[in-house]
């Protein structure tokens, strides 16, 4: 395609709203334009990768046995009532209704309508196991839309559901669906890894995530070094061996001054004791009044863990004022003595012999706090982040972090939705069974923003070959010279002919701006007519390894391809 043609708006200044990498490049090479808060339009270039980055997944999920299909964005509340998420997804959920006044939704997910969709088509154990998938855009009201198309409103999301007639069933489908997986970010030419993940508002069992590592990712992963042990997990999810701290020494309650002291720094460097031996007292609002949460003060409250263990819909951190109504100090001296409010106790707190806590009283702490006898300890659960140096929970090995874009999630639903849509069938025995689920979903256009976050440089992106809009750009240094411009039309045929899909520059621009653009966009490969056209000689340059060689017109295609499969090409 000739670049004179191509709606490819290109910048040269980097846009004030884009916070991101992924965002920034986007917008300056000119694949997307942003229409509203998290929603985009797709420019023939992003079109290109899209397609790219939906070929391999429609490959994979093929050849695991699913079947393509499209279901409706706009979905009937009636649905998500029979389920149960119709409260349960919140202000997420986009809701309009007809000019009926009936209630509808704009889909997030389509776990209610595929199964009730199976549940009115497939009768018996000879029809399954079926897997169904599509690919469509997914809308979901963030409460922050940001970081490009890393977090959208409106995106482009593959998801697919298993239906299966029992557990076994179900544990087959999900090794498919990980390992499938596993090829499709690896034809990507991404580095990434599969963890294991908290379940969310999905529901279900058992859950890995595919993270595109990445150092600005929002997601942490904790991972083992040992590779014969391979554990991995995000950071909500992950877990650590409990190193209880050495028995202190019991000893009678006792009130001190610490007149200011507010942090965990300020109290414990007061008091000449180490951040471990402090218990941190957080209060948190939910649907059900005000739980405090206590962390050892050398930790962080896992939000996610807290939330699950309270059973809780909605969980904010309280500030101020409501802290100090409920304890009667400022911010800054609670503490769990006499703290009348639901308590989750890490338990690494439940296991110190003699903390200090806030009094629950300006400037005042107590010294000598044991857990159990002076305060109740009945609800005790693992609520802290992992932090790199913890014990690996299977083999106690130091745990490492990496920080990653999670571009997919694979999920065991069980029979929570195939009971709430009536999706039955008859077994060999003629008795009526509930279908066993499982779904998987990656984020198409996430894992475009994913890709430029990992592969890029000063200059601009650099794709890997297998998702690149273009394999290779092809650039005549001058068009106004007749012998370059015939050699660069010749060597983009050749091209075409080799199967291989390359841009022709042919704009009659100066060569410093078609350089810089080609660098921008990211092309893998670069061909330049230029001075040595004379001698029947182009220059193929690398856009990641920056090699760069001379070669007649007759060798090109076969360097093209030799340099894309450098680049993680296929
Ligand atoms: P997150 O935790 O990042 O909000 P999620 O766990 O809610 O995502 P899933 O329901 O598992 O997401 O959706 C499957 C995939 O869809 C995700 O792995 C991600 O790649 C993509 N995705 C989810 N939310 C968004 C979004 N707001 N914008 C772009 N892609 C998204
Ligand atoms: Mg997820």
């Amino acid at each position: 395609m000739r670049v004179s043609q191509l709606l490819i708006p290109t910048l040269r200044e980097v846009p004030a709203e884009a916070e991101v990498i992924s965002h920034q490049l986007l917008l300056r090479a000119g694949f997307v334009r942003k229409v509203a808060a998290g929603v985009y339009t797709f420019l023939p270039l992003a079109q290109r990768v899209l397609s790219k980055i939906k070929g391999i997944i429609r490959e994979e999920m093929n050849r695991i046995g699913g079947q393509e299909i499209v279901m409706p964005i706009v979905q009937p509340a009636e649905l998500w009532y029979r389920s149960g998420r119709w409260e349960v997804y919140g202000p997420e959920l986009f809701r309009l209704r007809d000019r009926h006044n009936r209630e509808f939704c704009l889909s997030p997910t389509h776990e209610e309508m595929v199964t009730a969709l199976v549940a009115g088509e497939v009768r018996s154990y000879k029809q399954l196991p079926l897997l169904l998938y599509q690919i469509q855009n997914k809308y979901r009201d963030e409460r922050r839309p940001r970081f490009g198309l890393l977090r959208g409103r409106e995106f482009i999301m593959k998801d697919l559901y298993s239906f299966d007639r029992d557990q076994e069933g179900l544990d087959l489908r999900y090794e498919e669906m990980y390992e499938a997986y596993n090829r499709v970010f690896s034809k990507m030419g991404l580095r990434f890894r599969a963890v294991e993940a908290d379940t969310g508002a999905i529901g279900g069992s058992v859950s890995h995530e595919f993270m595109v590592l990445a150092d600005s990712g929002e997601a942490v992963v904790a991972y083992c070094p040992d590779e014969a042990c391979g554990y991995a997990a995000n950071a909500e999810k992950a877990e650590s061996l409990l190193v209880p701290e050495p028995a202190g020494e019991e000893g009678p309650l006792e009130l001190v001054a610490t007149p200011g002291m507010r942090t965990v720094e300020e109290v414990t460097g007061f008091l000449g004791l180490p951040a471990r031996r402090l218990i941190k007292t957080l209060l948190y609002h939910t649907e059900r009044g005000l739980a405090a949460a206590l962390v050892r003060g050398d930790r962080e409250v896992n939000e996610v863990k807290l939330q699950r263990c309270l059973g809780v819909l909605e969980l904010e951190l309280a500030h101020g004022e409501t802290v100090e109504a409920a304890t009667g100090a400022p911010v800054g001296f609670a503490g769990p003595v006499g703290l009348e409010l639901p308590m989750v106790v890490d338990r690494e707190v439940a296991a110190l012999k003699s903390a200090v806590a806030g009094a629950n009283k300006g400037d005042a702490h107590f010294l000598n706090v044991c857990p159990g006898r002076d305060f109740p300890v009945s609800n005790v659960a693992d609520i802290r982040l992992v932090a790199a140096g913890d014990p690996c929970p299977r083999c106690g090995a130091p745990l490492d972090t990496v920080r990653g874009i999670e571009v997919g999630q694979v999920f065991k639903l069980g029979e929570k939705y195939s009971l709430a849509m009536e999706a039955f069938y008859l077994d060999e025995q003629g008795v009526k069974r509930p279908m066993v689920m499982g779904t998987c979903g990656i984020g198409v256009t996430r894992t475009m923003a994913a890709a430029v976050e990992q592969n890029h440089d000063a200059d601009g992106i650099i794709w890997p070959a297998s998702i690149a809009p273009f394999h290779a750009v092809v650039l005549p240094v001058n068009t106004q010279d007749p012998a370059q411009a015939a050699a660069a039309d010749r060597v983009y045929s050749l091209l075409a002919a080799a199967g291989l899909e390359a841009a022709l520059d042919d704009r009659p621009e100066r060569p410093g701006v078609k350089f810089k653009d080609a660098d921008l966009i990211g092309y893998p490969v670069r061909v330049t007519a230029g001075r040595h056209v004379a001698e029947g000689l182009v220059e193929v340059h690398s856009r990641r390894t920056g090699e760069n060689v001379l070669v007649n017109e007759a060798g090109v295609a076969e360097t093209v391809k030799r340099l894309m499969v450098e680049n993680g090409g296929r």
